[in-house]
């Protein structure tokens, strides 16, 4: 049987990333037909404001201009997760901090690293890349005459959900032919092998359609409720499970950190992400180490004691994912496929990388449905154990000890067989490329450097077989001169956004 319509369950980021790459690629099929189905009365989650630089390519390929983009949304740019105090202050100093780039320094990477790990007198990421002088100094990462989507550094984005959510969703409808159905959807109508056969609605009546994708966020309308298909936990390893959440109002003259702001605290961490208008403040953290209460007043002593100034809001974290993503006729996607917790902003990221996996293999009759499905389920299942263990990684190499919190995750119990076989080779060697054998890592060797020594977690043994002298001596002092020379001339964060919003940047 031919695959001739799809329904889309959800409005949230989720369902318009989905409808934006499945409408693109399957445009040219005409008889095919894309219906976004969205409720008017279940608001999306409204947080999910910290990117990664692959979300650029997903931009551009839907022919979005970035410039609209950084208009509509309150946009500003991402270079970094600037975290603070994941090392014991007592040790490491106050306010201690390393950066997790998105400069990936290429070539030069492996001499870089072999001479900082010979002295270890400077910070890591600024020993690699001009682009920790540059978040330092709080510069963009292009000027104003760099074309739509280039940089001069590599970069991702902040920036506010909800339009970033109406801005899809226009672009789907208006370039892709997504129709759009605004109802609740009441009951899912199982049929033969129990496949989805139909939803019934409140306002648009019952609606069958050949595919199914569940974008219904943490109700997971379909995957869970319709289709059971279990869930694995994942809170044994990552502890956190909660958030309050609040919006601060910023001048139109404050200064922007072009990096998101990661600060530890006693049973997990605080984001602030800056956008041009607004901060958004998390407070993450473990029930099991600290109750509602301790959370908000920690919270309230972050904003300087103007938390009720604000309204805020405590959001509970499922963690975990799908056993399988893809199930009989229907794929979920965004938060109904699962959740680990917001650290390296990984959601989003997932979410797009499924959604365009998807939308190139998608399957044009049912006949096809079952080999797609088994790779998809696969490389899902991948990503989504490479992600625990990447953001496991930065709870288990702190040395904090100022609560159970910190104890408890670097109990080897708590991670991963893999993840414990990466860290006892670390100990050893340096990272190397081969390490990361599979092209559904997610996260790379350059990730995995900036958190490894960020967290000064370097090889026990002095690497002897690299040879430091000329050429690393060599390539420091170009990376010197090169980061000196963007720290200065590269703009203020805050007046290129102010001149991207008045004069528009180059169209590719
Ligand atoms: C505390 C927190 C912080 C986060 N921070 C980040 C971050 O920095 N970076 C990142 O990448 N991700 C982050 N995320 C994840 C991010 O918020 C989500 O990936 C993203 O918002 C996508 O959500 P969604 O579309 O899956 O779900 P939602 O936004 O919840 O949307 C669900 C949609 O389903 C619809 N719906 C529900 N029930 C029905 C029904 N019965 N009928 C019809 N429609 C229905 C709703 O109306 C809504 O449109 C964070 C998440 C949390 C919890």
């Amino acid at each position: 049987m031919d695959i001739k319509t799809i329904a889309i369950v959800g409005g949230g980021t989720a369902g318009w990333l989905a409808a934006n790459h499945l409408g693109k690629a399957l445009l040219e099929n005409e008889q095919l037909s894309i219906t976004l189905i969205e409720s008017p009365d279940i608001p999306t989650i409204g947080v999910g404001e910290g990117t990664v630089p692959a979300i650029r390519q997903s931009l551009q390929s839907f022919g979005i201009s970035e410039t609209e983009f950084i208009r509509r949304c309150d946009v500003t740019f991402k270079q970094s997760i600037k975290f603070v105090n994941w090392l014991d202050k007592d040790t490491h100093g106050q306010q201690n901090f390393y950066h997790h780039l998105f400069d990936m320094p290429g070539s030069a990477l492996q001499d870089l690293t072999a001479r900082w790990l010979a002295n270890k007198n400077s910070y890591y990421a600024g020993a690699v890349s001009p682009q920790h002088e540059v978040c330092e100094g709080f510069r963009a990462p292009k000027n104003i005459s760099d074309p739509e989507y280039a940089g001069k550094l590599g970069y991702a984005y902040h920036l506010n959900a909800a339009k970033f959510a109406e801005l899809l969703s226009e672009n789907a409808k208006q370039r892709f032919r997504v129709e759009h159905v605004r109802a609740n959807v009441q009951e899912v109508i199982l049929g033969q092998n129990d496949e989805i056969e139909s939803l019934v609605t409140d306002s648009a009546g019952k609606l069958d359609f050949d595919f199914y994708i569940d974008c219904s966020g943490f109700a997971a309308l379909l995957i869970d409720k319709a289709l059971k298909v279990p869930f694995i936990s994942k809170a044994e390893q990552l502890f956190v499970d909660k958030a309050v959440v609040v919006q601060v109002p910023t001048a139109n003259d404050a200064v922007i950190p072009p990096f998101t702001i990661s600060t530890a605290h006693q049973a997990g961490w605080i984001w602030d992400i800056a956008l041009s208008n607004r901060r958004g403040v998390g407070f993450v953290y473990s029930s099991k180490y600290m109750d509602d209460e301790t959370a908000i007043s920690k919270l309230d002593t972050y904003l300087g004691g103007r938390l009720t100034e604000h309204q805020h809001r405590v959001i509970p974290m499922t963690v975990g994912y799908r056993e399988r993503s893809w199930e009989k006729n229907c794929v979920a996607l965004g938060l109904a496929q699962g959740f680990l917790e917001p650290l390296e902003a990984t959601s989003i990221l997932l979410t797009d990388f499924a959604a365009e996996f998807l939308a190139q293999r998608f399957p044009s009759s049912t006949a096809q449905v079952a080999a797609i499905q088994q790779r998809f389920n696969h490389v899902m299942d991948y990503a989504w154990e490479r992600v625990v263990d990447f953001i496991k990684l930065h709870y288990c190499l702190s040395d904090r000890d100022d609560s159970p919190f910190w104890t408890d995750n670097r109990d080897p119990e708590t991670m991963s067989e893999e993840l414990k076989r990466r860290l006892g080779q670390w100990q050893d060697f340096v990272p190397s490329r081969e390490d990361f054998f599979s092209k559904f890592e997610v996260f790379d060797l350059e990730n995995y450097l900036y958190v490894l020594y960020g967290m000064q977690h370097t090889p026990k043994q002095k690497q002897t077989s690299i040879d430091l002298e000329p050429q690393s001596s060599a390539l420091q002092q170009r990376l010197n001169i090169v980061a000196k020379q963007l720290a200065g001339e590269l703009p203020q964060h805050r007046d290129l956004l102010d001149k991207i919003k008045r004069y528009g940047l180059q169209k590719v």
